[in-house]
């Protein structure tokens, strides 16, 4: 729903919109409309080893030897990992890896290719 807000000066209910603005008819009060509530979250930025920005769909290379955890394997520093995908929590790149399949690393261990 798109309630208009009240007049902020007379309570007035019978703002509306004058392009950016709201204007109130009864006081002629005019003030600017109010970001949407659903402002733009402070976009996250993902960071590789160097400091440089990683995006979905990057390529990165691994860094150091990361075991896998429930299994033998282990992957290899130098591997390049192809379109990955940035997520929130503790491991935050979601990726595929070739002989390996799918599985999640951390930005801090891989620099963008
Ligand atoms: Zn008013």
């Amino acid at each position: 729903m798109s309630a208009l807000p009240n007049c902020p000066q007379c309570q007035s209910a019978f703002t509306y919109e004058d392009g950016l603005l709201y204007v109130c008819p009864e006081c002629a009060h005019e003030w600017p409309q109010a970001a949407p509530a659903a402002a733009e979250e402070e976009s996250k930025v993902w960071r590789d080893a160097n400091g440089n920005e990683l995006k979905d769909g990057d390529s990165v290379t691994v860094i150091k030897d990361l075991k896998i955890k429930g299994s033998s394997s282990v992957v290899k520093v130098g591997t390049k990992v192809k379109n990955i995908r940035l997520i929130d929590g503790d491991h935050d790149i979601d990726c595929k890896i070739d002989g390996i399949g799918a599985m999640q690393l951390k930005s801090e261990f891989v620099k963008k290719a």
